[in-house]
């Protein structure tokens, strides 16, 4: 159920109904657009036929939504929203180029890597110190120390870190060094953790999942909005196929399909995507086509020797490279990169 306010609604009007949603048992999650309040209401329903809502001051009207998630939805907030990693901002005209090693494996090539990636123009440094690796026996990440070289090569260039969280154990070592916290493909259902990233203060970068639908993913991503976290950005990157020539398949009409049907921002990872260095600026610049917000992209300085993902990374010249094509794309779409 979502309450839209009438455009004069004063703040005492509004308090006063945050309060009666609250006295009903429900839980009342307030957005504050340009132009008019819109009050999302969480939880059964059915109190609402004892007390309609219609009736209270600076109420315009109560509108049910019919879709599963609500407050990821663009009816509970039509404008796009804008979510601000520190001083970057994901969903506004500016594209956010979010570049690094797929894992963090040591203070020299993170720091290399970050100089390399933030002379080409990327404003957000990735890196995995905690590693979701198919085999127990492939390298896990560095954990602590990882997260410690992010902050590190991350303050030396200007760069904001983004990086995963896998664990629910390791929500507060995580939100100590990262500015963003990446939720991977292989945990977007993990319920418990989105629950605590959701309760996080820092902004949320939620990948999808290997086989999830759309809609499984906005749901995936409503847990976080329910728990009161609002900064939360999408990243298509790629669902399991029958094709097997890429990793897996990029579905950039999720891009479109996800605007359409949510406010928040959209990133695309071409590397993950399509698992070959060599499709990735193609891919990149089709994502910047469609309509994404941002990229995420894996460079390494030697992929041959890379602990994970090295077929996919872009040495730094060639990700320099990359941004100055995908840069002419973007402006065709009045963009900025
Ligand atoms: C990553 O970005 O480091 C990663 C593991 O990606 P995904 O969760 O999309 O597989
Ligand atoms: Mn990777």
């Amino acid at each position: 159920m979502i309450i839209v306010l009438k455009p004069n609604a004063t703040k005492k009007q509004i308090a006063h109904l945050v309060e009666k949603i609250k006295a009903l048992g429900l839980k009342p999650m307030v957005s504050t657009g340009v132009e008019r309040t819109i009050v999302g209401v969480i939880g059964s329903e059915d109190a609402l036929r004892v007390q309609p809502l219609e009736v209270f001051p600076g109420v315009e009207k109560v509108m049910p939504v019919l879709k599963p998630y609500k407050l990821v939805s663009r009816e509970f907030k039509p404008e796009a929203s804008v979510v601000a990693v520190g001083g970057v901002k994901i969903g506004g005209k500016h594209v956010v180029v979010m570049a690094g090693p797929c894992s963090v494996e040591n203070r020299q090539m993170l720091m290399s890597t970050a100089r390399a990636v933030r002379q080409a123009g990327a404003q957000m440094l990735r890196g995995g110190a905690f590693k979701p690796r198919t085999s127990p026996y492939s390298f896990q990440g560095l954990g602590e120390e990882g997260l410690k070289y992010l902050r590190e090569a991350a303050d030396a260039t200007g760069l904001k870190v983004v990086t995963e969280l896998m664990d629910v154990r390791d929500v507060e070592l995580v939100e100590k060094y990262a500015d963003m916290i990446q939720l991977g493909a292989r945990n977007m259902q993990n319920f418990e953790l989105l629950k605590e990233a959701g309760q996080s203060h820092k902004p949320v970068l939620l990948k999808r999942g290997l086989s999830a639908t759309v809609t499984e993913f906005l749901l995936a991503a409503e847990y976080l909005l329910s728990q009161g976290n609002f900064n939360v950005v999408l990243c298509e990157r790629g669902i399991r196929s029958f094709e097997d020539q890429t990793r897996f398949t990029l579905d950039l009409s999720a891009v479109p399909v996800i605007k359409a049907l949510s406010h928040l921002p959209v990133v695309v990872d071409p590397s993950h995507a399509t698992g070959h260095w060599e499709y990735v600026e193609p891919m990149a610049k089709a994502a910047v086509a469609a309509g994404a917000d941002g990229l995420m992209i894996e460079v390494h300085p030697n992929p041959e020797t890379a602990f994970s993902d090295g077929p996919e990374s872009l040495l730094p010249g060639k990700f320099a490279a990359l941004m100055k094509e995908v840069k002419k794309v973007a402006k065709t779409v009045g963009r900025t990169l």
